[in-house]
C-alpha cells in the first residue's frame, strides 16, 4: 500500500484537544507525532497522546468478546456476544421494564459522535442513566451564577498579562500546551504566581507559589476579595455586592492564616500580587472544585477578578473550562416518551443495589466507572451481582473485570468523521482514521445498531452521527484554517449585569484525619490508565508530609493501608516536603483507590471527590 498522511485529534478528556499527524502504510503506523499546523498544540504530544500507537496496536488491546467463565475469560465469536448482550438486556426488560437496565458512559473521550450513542437508553424507553459530572460542571455552574456571558480571556491572553495566577491549576501535568505560553508571558514580563496545596510541576516553573492546606481557598479567595473591597469599593453596574461584602468580611487575618498555614509575610506577598498586577489573569483548576464548595470558590475567583478590575480588560479575566458552544444539533436526540430513572452518577453503586425496580442488566460504553467514581466498592457488588453486565471498552479496565461480557470495540484514532473541540481553546477538529481497527475488534456504533435491532429498536444512531457532522460543518462561525480544522467564532451571548454571590455552599466536614486528594498523571487521563490491563503492580505510592510522617510515625517506602468507612487501600508511603500537612496525595486511576472516595454530591449534583477523609494505618 502507498504512504498516507492522516490528520486526526487527540480526543482524550484533555483540555489540550491536540492535533495529530499520523504517516500510515496500511496497518502500520510509521510516524505518530503533533500536527504542525495546530495553533495551540504544534510541537509535542504529551506521553498519553504519544502512547496511542501503543493503545491501538499493543499487547494489552482485546481482539475478540470475551466472556466471564468462573474466575477466567474465554473467547468468543461475536454472533453469540450478541445474542447473549440481546438476551440479557431483553430479559432484564420483560422482568422489570425498561428501567431495569442501567446504560453508563461517561468520560473515555470528547468526541461530539457520542451523543449518538446516548440514544440507545432513550429508545428503550429510557433506561437507568447516570446524571451529574465527576469533573468540571460545579466550576462551570459557579461562573454561570455570576456571569454567564462574560469575556473570558483565551490563553494567549496572557501575553498581554502583567500577572498570571494559577488556582489550584497544573498545567505542566494536565494542560501541557499552555506552558509554552506562560513560559513566552514570562518573557514579556509577566509574574507567574501558584496557589496550590503541594508542588507541583507548574509550582516549581512558576515565580511563586503559595502552599495551603486543602480547602482552605474559599476562605483564602474570599479574604482576597475583602481587601479588594476596601480597597476598591464595589464596581458600578453590579448585583449582590453588599451581600457579598459581609461573606468576604467575614474572613480575618487570623483565620486565613489559621485556615491556609501560610505565614503573614506570604500572605501579604500573594495580596499583593493580587491587588496591584494588573492586568492579571486568574486560571482556576479542576482539582479545586470537585467539593461541596466548588461551584462557591468558582463564583468568588470570579468575584476577585471583577473588584481587582481585570474583568473584560486584555490580559484579565478569570477562566476555568472555556467550552465551545452550539456545536451539536438540534432535535437528532429527542424520543419523544423517554422516561429514564437517573441515579448520581458519583453515588450511583448504593443507588444501583438498592434500585426498585431493579436493575438486572447493565450496558457500559465508554466508561469505567469502577476506576472513577466514588464508594467504588458498590459498584463493584452491584456489578459482581448483575445477572447481565457488558462493558465494551478497547482494554480489560477495572469495570470490564467485573462484568459478565466484554466487547472489544475501535478506539476513536480508528473511526473518521466525528469533531473535537476543546474546553481550553478555540479550534474545532475533525477526526480521520489512523488505521483500520484490528481484526476481530468492531465500531462501537455499530455494536449498539446491531444489539437494538436485537431488541427491535430502529437505528438512529447512524443517522444521528451523521447529522452532527453536517451540523458542524454548515455552521458559518467556524472558520476554516486547514483540512479538518477550523476556528470558532461564535456570536457572544447576551447576558446581565455581574451578581457576587449572596450565600454559599458549606464545605463537607472531615469524618477520618487526613485528606485524601487524588491527582493527575502524566501517563493517562482519568480511567484511562492502560495498565489497569496488566499485570498487578508495586504498591502504589501515597504521599505524606514531614510533619504528618513524623506525627504518624512514618517512613519512606514503608507499605501502610488507607482506611475509612468505606473501605482500605494499600500504598507505600513517599514522604513529600512540597505538601501541606493534614493530606495524603495518590494519583488517580490507582486499582481501588476509589474504594476510599467520597460518593457525595456538590446541592447541584456533581461530585465532591476531593472531600474524601482518611485514616492511616501501618
Ligand atoms: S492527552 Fe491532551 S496533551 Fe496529551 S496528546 Fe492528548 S490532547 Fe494532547
Amino acid at each position: 500500500m502507498a504512504r498516507e498522511t492522516r490528520h486526526t485529534v487527540c480526543p482524550y478528556d484533555c483540555p489540550d484537544s491536540c492535533g495529530i499527524t499520523a504517516e500510515v502504510d496500511g496497518d502500520r503506523i510509521l510516524s505518530f507525532g503533533p500536527r504542525a499546523d495546530h495553533p495551540y498544540t504544534r510541537g509535542f504530544l504529551c506521553p498519553r497522546g504519544q502512547d496511542w500507537p501503543n493503545r491501538m496496536q499493543g499487547p494489552l488491546r482485546l481482539r475478540s468478546p470475551l466472556l466471564k467463565d468462573g474466575s477466567g475469560w474465554k473467547s468468543i465469536g461475536w454472533r453469540e456476544a450478541i445474542e447473549r448482550t440481546v438476551e440479557g438486556l431483553d430479559r432484564a426488560v420483560f422482568r422489570h421494564g425498561h428501567r431495569s437496565v442501567l446504560y453508563y458512559s461517561y468520560a473515555g473521550n470528547i468526541l461530539k459522535g457520542n451523543e449518538a450513542q446516548e440514544l440507545f437508553p432513550a429508545l428503550l424507553g429510557g433506561g437507568t442513566i447516570a446524571k451529574g459530572s465527576l469533573c468540571g460542571s460545579e466550576g462551570l455552574s459557579g461562573l454561570e451564577a455570576t456571569d454567564p456571558s462574560g469575556p473570558r480571556p483565551r490563553p494567549e491572553s496572557v501575553l498581554e498579562s502583567r500577572g498570571i495566577l494559577l488556582w489550584g491549576r497544573n498545567p505542566a501535568v494536565t494542560n501541557v500546551h499552555f506552558m509554552p505560553l506562560l513560559d513566552r508571558a514570562r518573557k514579556r514580563g509577566a509574574f507567574i504566581g501558584t496557589v496550590e496545596v503541594r508542588t507541583t510541576p507548574t509550582t516549581v516553573f512558576s515565580d511563586r507559589a503559595w502552599i495551603i492546606r486543602p480547602g482552605s481557598d474559599l476562605a483564602l479567595a474570599l479574604y482576597l476579595c475583602g481587601r479588594a473591597i476596601r480597597r476598591n469599593g464595589l464596581p458600578e453596574g453590579t448585583c449582590s455586592g453588599e451581600a457579598f461584602s459581609v461573606l468576604a468580611f467575614a474572613v480575618d487575618r487570623k483565620r486565613v492564616l489559621e485556615e491556609t498555614g501560610l505565614d503573614g509575610k506570604g500572605l501579604d506577598e500573594l495580596e499583593t500580587f493580587v491587588l496591584e498586577t494588573r492586568p492579571l489573569s486568574i486560571w482556576m483548576g479542576w482539582g479545586p472544585q470537585r467539593a461541596r464548595t466548588g461551584a462557591s470558590l468558582a463564583s468568588v475567583l470570579d468575584s476577585l477578578g471583577i473588584l481587582t478590575g481585570n474583568r473584560g480588560i486584555p490580559g484579565g479575566g478569570v477562566v476555568f473550562n472555556a467550552e465551545v458552544e452550539g456545536l451539536l444539533p438540534e432535535g437528532v436526540f429527542d424520543v419523544p416518551g423517554a422516561n429514564p430513572r437517573t441515579v448520581s452518577r458519583n453515588g450511583m453503586g448504593k443507588a444501583l443495589l438498592e434500585a426498585d425496580p431493579p436493575v438486572e442488566a447493565a450496558f457500559i460504553v465508554r466508561g469505567n466507572p469502577v476506576s472513577q467514581c466514588g464508594d467504588a466498592g458498590s459498584i463493584r457488588r452491584f456489578l459482581e451481582n448483575c445477572p447481565f453486565s457488558v462493558c465494551l471498552d478497547y482494554r480489560m479496565s477495572l469495570t470490564a473485570r467485573c462484568c459478565s461480557l466484554v466487547l472489544p470495540v475501535s478506539l476513536p484514532l480508528e473511526r473518521g468523521g466525528d469533531f473535537v473541540s476543546s474546553y481550553w481553546h478555540d479550534i474545532v477538529q475533525e477526526t480521520s482514521p489512523v488505521t483500520e481497527p484490528p481484526a476481530g475488534v468492531r465500531h462501537e456504533l455499530d455494536v449498539l445498531t446491531e444489539v437494538a435491532a436485537g431488541l427491535g429498536l430502529p437505528d438512529r444512531f447512524h443517522p444521528a452521527f451523521e447529522a452532527i457532522g453536517r451540523h458542524i460543518r454548515s455552521l458559518e462561525w467556524l472558520e476554516p484554517l486547514a483540512p479538518g480544522m477550523w476556528r470558532a467564532h461564535p456570536k457572544p451571548a447576551q447576558g446581565g449585569p455581574f451578581r457576587f454571590p449572596h450565600c454559599l455552599d458549606e464545605p463537607a466536614r472531615p469524618d477520618a484525619s487526613l485528606r485524601l486528594v487524588t491527582v493527575h498523571a502524566r501517563g493517562y487521563t482519568n480511567g484511562q490508565d492502560l495498565r489497569q490491563a496488566g499485570p498487578p503492580e508495586v504498591l502504589p505510592d501515597a504521599a505524606f508530609s514531614p510533619d504528618d510522617a513524623k506525627r504518624l510515625d512514618l517512613r519512606e517506602g514503608q507499605a501502610v493501608t488507607l482506611v475509612n468507612t468505606r473501605g482500605t487501600f494499600a500504598a507505600r508511603v513517599r514522604l513529600d516536603s512540597g505538601m501541606a500537612p493534614g493530606t495524603v496525595v495518590v494519583e488517580q486511576a490507582a486499582e481501588g483507590l476509589n474504594v476510599l472516595v467520597s460518593p457525595e454530591t456538590t446541592p447541584r449534583g456533581h461530585s465532591c471527590i476531593n472531600e474524601t477523609w482518611v485514616d492511616v494505618v501501618s
